[in-house]
């Protein structure tokens, strides 16, 4: 008996709703962002590409009113805090972050009475009302240098605890006080899966998000965001590369590096809202101009300046 193909599987059917997304794209004058840990089908149809940060700049310089925004609800909200002008649409109204939800305002002030006088430094993986509530924000390609800008010693930073850990490596001589967020995707990875990598292809190197463990970090020999992978790759002289984050990230890698080779160390590395976004949703979405979304004006504007101050701490640095 013939199995019934799905829909993401009849390329007719893909085919055609890539005509429709181009139709309507040009029709309501609109472009796509995808998040590097997007379908691939859903990256080759983006007009940009990037991590958290790559994509919130771009919103910021890219001249269309309408952005469709293939990631998860965190990062189309800190593309509508930068650009409240701009109809800002998530495909997929679930698509969220758990790590974000792990974080809330309420905790965070426990933690702020907890450890008086010390700013608070918020991954941009958080809400708006958690943004607001906070100093400054980072992203993982800047966590370092955002913290380092800071003339505390003593840091509050949420919601990511291993992230912490790893900007704890880089800074010893500051203090963090870490919340207790995580991200799953990057906590399934097993120290054997690593292992058992590293066997199967001796020669490769290995990177890894610091969203990962601590003791998974210790093996690499690269730490960074996906854009810093981006570049580690095109820098390197190794042909070979275990991929150490979510796995979207490789059919990336692959299509700019089709030279080298690079591997995925678990079958488990699939962040599965990241997941949820599709053709037929983008196509639906801007069709329909769903979902819009937005940040209450009051929210905004304090969520605004802590991303700001991430923003002016990167160019110093750059
Ligand atoms: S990969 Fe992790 S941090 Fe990124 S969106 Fe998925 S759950 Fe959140």
């Amino acid at each position: 008996m013939v199995g019934k193909m799905s829909r993401i599987e009849d390329k007719d059917y893909q085919r055609e709703l890539r005509r429709k997304i181009k139709q309507l794209k040009q029709e309501k004058q609109a472009v796509i962002l995808a998040h590097n840990y997007e379908r691939p089908e859903v990256q080759e149809i983006a007009d940009f590409l990037g991590d958290s940060l790559e994509l919130s700049r771009a919103v910021t310089e890219i001249d269309a009113k309408i952005v469709v925004f293939c990631g998860v609800h965190f990062m189309a909200e800190t593309a509508s805090i930068l650009n409240p002008e701009k109809t800002i649409l998530l495909p997929v109204k679930e698509a969220g972050c758990p790590m974000a939800d792990m974080i809330n305002v309420k905790k965070l002030r426990d933690l702020k009475s907890r450890y008086p006088g010390a700013p608070v430094v918020c991954y941009v993986n958080s809400s708006a009302q958690v943004k607001a509530e906070s100093d400054i924000c980072c992203t993982s390609s800047n966590a370092v240098e955002v913290v380092r800008s800071l003339s505390e010693k003593e840091i509050i930073f949420v919601p990511d605890r291993n992230l912490a850990d790893y900007i704890q490596t880089q800074l010893p001589h500051k203090k963090i006080f870490a919340g207790e967020g995580y991200c799953p995707t990057h906590m399934r990875i097993s120290d054997e899966e690593i292992i058992q990598a590293k066997k199967e292809h001796p020669e490769a190197l290995l990177m890894a998000h610091p969203e990962c463990p601590p003791r998974l970090l210790a093996l690499t020999d690269y730490i960074g965001s996906t854009s810093g992978m981006l570049e580690f790759v095109r820098k390197s002289p190794a042909h070979e590369f275990i991929v150490g984050t979510e796995k979207g990230m490789i059919f990336r890698l692959r299509r700019e590096n089709p030279n080298k080779k690079f591997f995925s160390p678990s079958e488990h590395f699939v962040c599965a809202d990241m997941k949820l976004t599709t053709l037929g949703w983008i196509a639906h979405s801007l069709e329909n101009m769903v979902h819009e979304v937005k940040v209450n004006d009051r929210i905004r504007k304090k969520a605004r300046k802590s991303l700001d101050r991430m923003m002016s701490v990167k160019k110093v640095n750059k």
